[in-house]
C-alpha cells in the first residue's frame, strides 16, 4: 500500500526536496494535497507531475489563478484558511507540515487534532503553541515526527532507549555566515550576505534566522516542547562542518550523535519511512576527507537572540509568541532593505520587554499574541525609521 501524502508548503525548500524524494519512490507514495501561499503556477505544476488530488493557495486572490491553471486536469483548486484546513485533515497516512512561519500553525494543529502522522518542519507552530499541540498530539493520538535536522537526530538517537534515562539534550549550531564575523561589522551586513548559509540551502527566512542564531534559539524552544527537558538540560554547541546533526547524553555518561551530510533530504526521508527507513541521493559521508570536527561556545553577545529565546522559554509560554511574531516582522523588514542586521535581536527584546507574558490557552490565544506583537513591532519599527 502507497503512503499516501499530504505536503503543506509544497513550493518551499522543504516541500520541494519532499516532493524530490516521493518522486523518487513512486512505488512507495501517493500526493494527496498541496498547499502554497501565492505561487499558483508552481503549485499547480506540482499537482499534476504527483496527480494531487487537491491544491490550495493560502491568499484568495489566487484563487481563479489556480483553478484556470488546474484546468482539464482532475485536481480540485480552492483557496484561503478553510480550504488550508481541508487539506490538512484530509485522509492521510503523514501531513508534510512545511508552511513558514506562524502562518502554518492553524493547518498544522488541525492535522494534529484530526490525530495524523505529522512531519513537523514548521518549527514556529511549536515554538508557539508547543504545549498546547503536544496536548493535542495525546488526545487525538496523533504523532509528531521531527523535520529539523537536529530534532530528527535527537529522535534517532532517542530510538531504544527509556526517556528517563536521558541526561541532557545537545543541539548543533552551525554558527551561520557570520560566525567569525566582528561585532562592529554585523549591522551592516546585507540580506545577500545573511542567506548565504555556509552549508545548507534553504528558505529565506530560516537563513536569516541562522544567520542571527535566532533559528538555535526556536530550535531550544521546539526541543523542550518535542522531548519534554527544562531549558537547564538542553545545551547548544557551535559545531561549523554541520556533521553532527545533534546529541543525547544518558545517565551512564554514554553520548549518542546522528551524523551525515548538510542535506534535508536525510531527515525528511526518516520522517517519510518511519520507523522504517528508505535510500536517498545524500551525498554519504568521507570521514577522512571531513578530517576533523571543530565545537566552541555560542558567543551571546554579538547573538543576543539566542540568550532572548532561552530568556522567553524560561519566562512563560507567552513569551515564546512575541518572541517569533517580533523576529518573523523584524525578518521581513530585514530582507525588504528596511532594517539592518543587529536591529533584528534589538526589536525583538524591546517587544519582549514591553509585553504582557499571560500563557494563552488556546489557540486563538496564541493568535491574538502574536497579532499584538506584529502591531507592537511594526509601531517600533515606523518611530524608528519612517
Ligand atoms: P520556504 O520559504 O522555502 O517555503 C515556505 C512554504 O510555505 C512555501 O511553500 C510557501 O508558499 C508557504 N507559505 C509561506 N507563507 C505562507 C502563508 N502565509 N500561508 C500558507 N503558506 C505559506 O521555507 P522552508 O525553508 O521550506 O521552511 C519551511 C519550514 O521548515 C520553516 O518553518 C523552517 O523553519 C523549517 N525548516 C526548514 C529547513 C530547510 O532546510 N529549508 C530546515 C529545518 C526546518
Ligand atoms: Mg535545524
Amino acid at each position: 500500500m502507497k503512503r499516501r501524502i499530504v505536503i503543506l508548503g509544497a513550493t518551499g525548500s522543504i516541500g520541494k526536496s519532499t516532493l524530490d524524494l516521493i518522486e523518487r519512490a513512486p512505488d512507495a507514495f501517493e500526493v494527496v494535497a498541496v498547499t502554497a501561499a501565492t505561487n499558483a503556477a508552481a503549485l499547480a505544476d506540482i499537482a499534476r507531475r504527483t496527480n494531487a488530488q487537491f491544491a490550495v493557495v493560502a491568499h484568495e486572490r489566487r484563487a481563479s489563478e489556480l483553478a484556470e491553471a488546474l484546468m482539464g486536469s482532475s485536481c480540485r483548486a480552492a483557496a484561503g484558511e478553510d480550504a488550508l484546513i481541508e487539506a490538512a485533515t484530509m485522509d492521510a497516512d503523514l501531513v508534510v507540515a512545511a508552511i513558514v512561519g506562524c502562518a502554518g500553525l492553524r493547518p498544522t494543529m488541525a492535522a494534529v487534532e484530526a490525530g495524523r502522522t505529522v512531519a513537523l518542519a514548521n518549527k514556529e507552530a511549536l515554538v508557539t503553541a508547543g504545549a498546547l499541540m503536544t496536548q493535542a498530539a495525546s488526545a487525538s493520538g496523533a504523532t509528531l515526527l521531527p523535520v529539523d535536522s537536529e530534532h530528527n537526530a535527537i529522535f534517532q538517537c532517542l530510538a531504544g532507549n527509556r526517556a528517563e534515562d536521558v541526561s541532557r539534550l545537545i543541539l548543533t549550531a552551525s554558527g551561520g555566515p557570520f560566525r567569525t564575523a566582528s561585532a562592529e561589522s554585523l549591522q551592516a551586513m546585507t540580506p545577500a550576505q545573511a542567506v548565504a548559509h555556509p552549508n545548507w540551502s534553504m528558505g529565506a527566512k530560516i537563513s536569516v534566522d541562522s544567520a542571527t542564531l535566532m533559528n538555535k534559539g526556536l530550535e531550544l524552544i521546539e526541543a523542550h516542547y518535542l522531548f519534554g527537558l527544562p531549558s537547564a538540560r538542553i545545551d547548544i554547541v557551535v559545531h561549523p562542518q554541520s556533521v553532527i546533526h545533534s546529541l543525547v547524553e544518558y545517565v551512564d555518561g554514554s553520548v549518542l550523535a546522528q551524523l551525515g551530510s548538510p542535506d534535508m533530504r536525510i531527515p525528511l526521508s526518516y520522517a517519510l519511512a518511519w520507523p522504517a527507513r528508505m535510500a536517498t541521493p545524500a551525498e554519504r559521508l568521507d570521514l577522512q576527507q571531513i578530517a576533523r570536527l571543530d565545537f566552541e561556545a555560542p558567543d551571546l553577545v554579538r547573538f543576543p537572540a539566542l540568550r532572548l529565546a532561552r530568556e522567553a522559554l524560561e519566562a512563560s509560554a507567552a513569551a515564546p509568541i512575541v518572541l517569533n511574531a517580533a523576529n518573523e516582522v523584524a525578518v521581513e523588514r530585514f530582507l525588504a532593505g528596511k532594517i539592518g542586521f543587529t536591529d533584528i535581536p534589538a526589536l525583538v527584546e524591546r517587544c519582549l520587554d514591553r509585553s504582557d507574558h499571560t500563557p494563552p490557552a488556546s489557540i486563538a490565544e496564541v493568535l491574538e499574541i502574536d497579532r499584538v506583537t506584529r502591531d507592537l513591532v511594526g509601531g517600533m519599527m515606523e518611530a524608528t525609521c519612517p
